[in-house]
């Protein structure tokens, strides 16, 4: 298996998973590049999986359904092209042979949902929309910091080894910010001149872990104390209450410059 983050936009990625053979993507917000890989490498697309309805995320779904005949899954209570099968918490798939099970996962928007895959070449796989980025989570367009803390932290509860799919390369930004809440985080600053360099030489600084999100990312962090007294300074939220220091995070990045 092969495991293919496709450069598409700015900065999506769309996630292609193949066994040489077979593929599947998640998120084709656009088909060109998709098309593209699986005509160079010779690959039937099977299936196309999608976490939420933003036009980045389901551009593609079309062409691509039409082009290869592939099957289409996607959450239960969001507008997604037709026919698809659709899918809510704890429901579970098989894709080229690999089990899915699916998390609800909502805030960024109110129907998003997650894909894990618990055993694929030794370690879990989480494909995870615009939840959960490097160093970072999603805006919260139809959530509540409420309710995008309670998907984040089950993400954050995953296990360690667990590779993260996500689909922006928002990564330097997103530790730009991480540093700003907490400049003494060592782990963090070791991490950023791993993705610089990475990010210099033209590589991804994706798939990441949940491991690596639980010691950087400043929004699965909301506990620990420089992040509360961070977030205390900024807003005045009250460090004994992870969802103020959540909400506090999440509006003070979206102003950070
Ligand atoms: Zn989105
Ligand atoms: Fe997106």
């Amino acid at each position: 298996m092969n495991l293919i983050p496709l450069p598409a936009f700015q900065d999506n990625y769309l996630w292609l998973l193949h066994d040489g053979q077979r593929a599947l993507v998640v998120d084709p917000g656009d088909a060109g590049p998709v098309q593209s890989y699986l005509d160079a490498n010779g690959l039937q697309l099977d299936a196309i999986l999608v976490t939420h309805h933003h036009p980045d995320h389901i551009g593609g779904v079309d062409a691509l359904r039409e082009a290869t005949g592939a099957r289409v899954w996607g959450p239960a209570r969001e507008r997604i092209p037709e026919p698809l099968t659709r899918l809510a918490d704890g429901d579970r798939i098989e894709v080229l042979g690999l089990p899915f099970e699916v998390l609800d996962v909502p805030g960024h928007t109110a129907g998003h949902i997650a894909y894990f895959c618990p055993g694929f070449q030794g370690a879990p796989l989480l494909f995870c929309g615009d939840t959960l980025f490097s160093a970072g989570c999603g805006r919260l367009f139809e959530g509540t910091p409420r309710q995008m803390f309670d998907s984040l932290s089950r993400l954050a509860g995953l296990p360690g080894t667990t590779r993260v799919c996500c689909t922006h390369e928002y990564t330097l930004g997103n530790l730009e910010f991480a540093t700003a809440v907490e400049p003494g985080n060592t782990q963090l600053i070791h991490y950023r001149q791993q993705c610089e360099a990475r990010r210099s030489r033209g590589e991804p600084t994706l798939p990441s872990t949940i491991a690596l999100e639980n010691q950087v990312n400043p929004f699965l962090r909301a506990s620990q104390p420089a992040v509360t007294r961070a977030a205390h300074g900024f807003n005045g939220a009250d460090p004994a209450d992870p969802v103020a220091v959540f909400a506090a995070l999440r509006q003070w990045k979206n102003e950070f410059r």
